[in-house]
């Protein structure tokens, strides 16, 4: 079947919307109708070359995607047509180490894309396309495994649901399951984009006592706020470590976390920790950064770790999350910065490096 995308073609080109050839479902395959997907920063590292998802040839981008089932293949039984879908970058095969150790975000099953060789998914004129994370939400039909999808209720709105599938996982999961924060702790917040102020929306869910969002622009701080952000720190204008510091009394926070994937910001992560504090690492950093800060900055028995994904097991943190947003507790509304069509994605990604929106989505209807 012939759908259009927007497609990949070289680094730092803007993507094309074309024509292009869809397979059917095979084996676990679904076929959905995409609805609604939002834009991420992984997106845009493609198309800038950065870091390890450095890619030069033609792929359909876009993994947040959410719409409904239209067709299975004949092994799929946990969907069948007219469910409601929201896809998660977090496919999990079930079997390998990761996955029967409770860790399904760290899979390494590999089962998201069909095996080499086999007939691609998507193709043009005989040339495969490959699709982000075996996803590809920039297309108004998205064929991939059922273990890269949750069945969500029918009357959630798809649009706020897709930010689920990626940002807001990944920033919810950081705080509640990455860094297990305890109600009554204290958190600060390095980048308030949308996975950062998913973080801070994570923190107010879990009870923090304080959170401190910080940024370089006013405009992201006023949204952290909306939020649930209890304090704002503009680092253009103040040394954040020290604001940090002097709102916590001295102490410094029980939980720190890096959303941008910038070395000077982990740096700070760290710095402002409080004795036995944890700096969370969420954002993804350029494969060479190096890190380094004075051992004295470095308060007893803190720790330091990453977070993929936000340590989902996104079948049910999904499913969970958007009950959080059903009773009022997780804003998705507000996520929603900026709507448009396929045909201003190279928009949507120019407002996301300006620094505009917390989420551009993109809708197909
Ligand atoms: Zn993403
Ligand atoms: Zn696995």
């Amino acid at each position: 079947m012939q759908i259009t995308a927007a497609v990949f073609r070289a680094v730092g080109t803007p993507l094309t919307v074309e024509t292009v050839e869809l397979d059917s479902p095979q084996g676990h395959e679904v076929l959905v109708r995409t609805v609604a997907t939002g834009v991420c920063h992984s997106d845009l590292h493609v198309v800038d070359g950065l870091g390890r998802f450095a890619l030069d040839k033609p792929f359909v981008l876009g993994h947040e995607g959410a719409g409904v089932v239209e067709a299975v293949g004949p092994d799929v039984t946990t969907l069948q047509p007219g469910d409601h879908v929201v896809a998660c970058l977090s496919g999990f095969c079930g079997t390998c180490r990761q996955c029967l150790s409770g860790h399904p975000n760290l899979c390494t099953g590999g089962i998201v894309n069909r095996p080499a060789g086999a007939t691609p998914r998507l193709s043009q004129d005989g040339q495969p396309f490959q699709t982000f994370a075996g996803i590809g939400s920039f297309a108004e039909k998205m064929l991939l495994h059922e273990n890269s999808l949750v069945k969500i209720a029918p009357d959630l709105p798809l649009d706020r649901a897709a930010l689920v599938g990626c940002g807001v996982l990944t920033g919810v999961g950081a705080a509640l399951r990455s860094a297990g924060l305890h109600a009554a702790q204290t958190v600060a917040v390095f980048g308030c984009g949308g996975v950062g102020l998913s973080i801070v929306q994570g923190a107010r869910i879990g009870g923090a006592r304080q959170i401190i969002a910080v940024d370089m622009f006013d405009g992201k701080l006023a949204m952290a706020r909306e939020f649930g952000a209890t304090h704002a720190v503009n680092s253009m204008t103040e040394d954040p470590v020290a604001a940090v510091r002097a709102l916590t009394g001295g102490a410094g926070v029980d939980h720190a976390f890096e959303a941008v994937g910038n070395a000077t910001l982990v740096r700070q992560a760290i710095e402002s920790l409080a004795i036995r504090g944890t700096a969370t690492i969420v954002g993804v950093l350029p494969p060479d950064a190096m890190i380094s800060f004075p051992w004295m900055a470095i308060r007893p028995e803190c720790k330091v770790q990453t977070s993929r994904m936000g340590s989902n097991q996104f079948r049910t943190d999904i499913p969970a999350y958007l009950d959080f947003y059903r009773q009022g507790r997780l804003n998705l509304d507000a996520m929603v910065t900026r709507r448009g069509r396929l045909d201003e994605i190279n928009d949507a990604f120019r407002a996301m490096k300006a620094g505009e929106v917390a989420r551009t989505v993109l809708l197909f209807d």
